[in-house]
Formats: structure tokens, sequence, C-alpha cells
């Protein structure tokens, strides 16, 4: 019986991908990409010339199937995805469910995330945190969705599209609250990376007036309820010491 290889690949810069990862793809028989077009090369540039088979939301039921069946048979297969890591707002989920049913083993080859990355610079609280993926699209059940999340005290993380980016930050002013502090960060380990943090009203401002911070893909991460209002308690109670200091 063969084994599944989960294998994280680049986000953005080609050499963010291990070696342990392009060892892997060179030697299993099969690789399933969700868009073999866009994977071939970045694949080549690794020289790593596995046959690949495509594995997306539309035929994921029967490529899983065949899959499976590989894998039973003794192959050693491995998924990737456009980016990142497999099923991290990307498919796989239903092969690895369906691979460890049938009693084969899943082996992750670890790597680039885009959550985890933009997190590592955010200077947000990274102790508690929540993956929330995609909003979505349409605002309505876009405000709800953060309104379930607004008394969450952890650090939010979102994936978000960059023609919806705009849209989303002002949502996230009017539901979390003006002074609620967020980070926008930008095509992360490319050219044009930017990491901006600013308390919501700023950053929805901001990224409006600026087309340049609405293209590429971008993370936006903001920080759990608490933060701000602690640190204005502090305050409080700073300035209140120092008048009673004052008094007769
Ligand atoms: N599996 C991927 C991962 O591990 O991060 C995520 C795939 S998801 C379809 C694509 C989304 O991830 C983008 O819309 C964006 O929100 C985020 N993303 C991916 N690459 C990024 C980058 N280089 N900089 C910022 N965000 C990125």
């Amino acid at each position: 019986i063969g084994s599944l290889w989960v294998v994280a690949t680049p986000i953005g810069h080609r050499d963010d991908i291990s070696a342990r990862a392009i060892e892997t793809l060179r030697k299993v028989t099969l690789i399933a990409a969700e868009d073999t077009r866009h994977s071939r090369p970045m694949l080549l540039q690794h020289n790593i010339g596995t046959p690949l088979v495509a594995l997306h939301e539309h035929n994921e039921r029967e490529a899983v199937a065949s899959i499976v069946r590989r894998l039973e048979q003794g192959e050693s297969i491995a998924l990737i995805s456009d980016a990142g890591t497999p099923l991290i707002s990307d498919p796989g989920f239903r092969l690895v469910r369906a691979a460890r049913e049938a009693g084969i083993r899943c082996i992750p080859v670890p790597g680039a995330c885009a959550a985890i990355t933009a997190l590592s610079v955010a200077g947000l609280p990274s102790d508690r945190f929540v993956f929330e993926g995609f909003l979505p699209p349409k605002s309505a059940a876009r405000r709800s969705r953060l309104e379930e999340l607004a008394g969450d005290p952890r650090t939010l993380i979102f994936y978000e599209s960059s023609h919806r980016v705009v849209e989303s930050l002002a949502d996230m002013r009017d539901v979390f609250g003006a002074q609620r502090e967020a980070v926008l960060a930008r095509e992360l380990t490319k050219m044009f990376e930017t990491v901006i943090g600013e308390p919501l009203s700023q950053l929805a401002l901001r990224v409006a007036n600026d087309p340049d911070q609405q293209r590429g893909e971008c993370v936006i991460l903001v920080a759990g309820r608490g933060e701000e209002a602690d640190a204005k308690l502090a305050e409080g109670q700073r300035v209140f010491a120092i008048l009673r200091e004052e008094l007769p």
C-alpha cells in the first residue's frame, strides 16, 4: 500500500519550498494538483518531471476514487495546490479523508501558508488566533459572519480577494469598531510585499484611496476584542494614578 504525501509549495517566492518537498515530488509516481497548467512551470523550475493529474472542486469525487485506488495498489502519490499548504482554503480535504478511511498513511511535508506567514510579521497577539478563511462575498452574509466574531478575544485571520478588500475592510470597521487594530498583509514573499497595521478606520480609508493596495493577494488580520479596550483601561489607570498623586 502506498502513501499520500501532502506537500506545501511556495506562496510567491519560488525558493520557499523545502528540500524534502522537492525530493518527495521527484520520487512519487503521480502528483495530484489543483491546476496542472499552473503547477507545471513551478515544478519544472525545480526539475520535477513527475506526471500530474488534476484534483479540483469540480472533479473531486471521481478524482479521489481513482487516486485512492492507485494508492491501494501501492503507488506513492503527492498532493499539492496552486500555492501554499493544500487543504487550507484549497482542495484536498476529501482526498485526505478518503485516504485515511482506506487506511492509507498521509504524510505532511510542511511549508508556506499565507495565514501563518502573515501572522508571523503582523505584530498582533499570536498566542491564540482563529483562521476564518474567506468571508462570504455578499455584504449581508459577510456582516453577519463578522458579527459572530466581534466578541472573540483571539486574533482573527481572513483571506480576501483583492477586488473585495475595500468592501470587507469597511464592513470590519463598521462591525468591529473604528479603533480596532488590523493588519493588511499583501503580496507576501513577492516583489510588492507590504504589511500595514493601523486602526480599522485608517486602514479602510487608506486602502479605499490607494488602488495599489487593492492589487494582488492579501491576508487581513484583526486584533481580538479586548486588546484595545485593555490598552485604554491601562492608560486610564495610569492617568488616574498621576492625578491621585496630585490630589490633596
Ligand atoms: N493554500 C494557501 C495557503 O496555504 O495559504 C491559500 C490558498 S487560497 C485559495 C488563496 C488566498 O490566500 C489568497 O486569496 C490570499 O488571501 C492568500 N494568499 C495566498 N498567497 C498570498 C500571498 N503571497 N500574500 C498574501 N496573501 C496570500
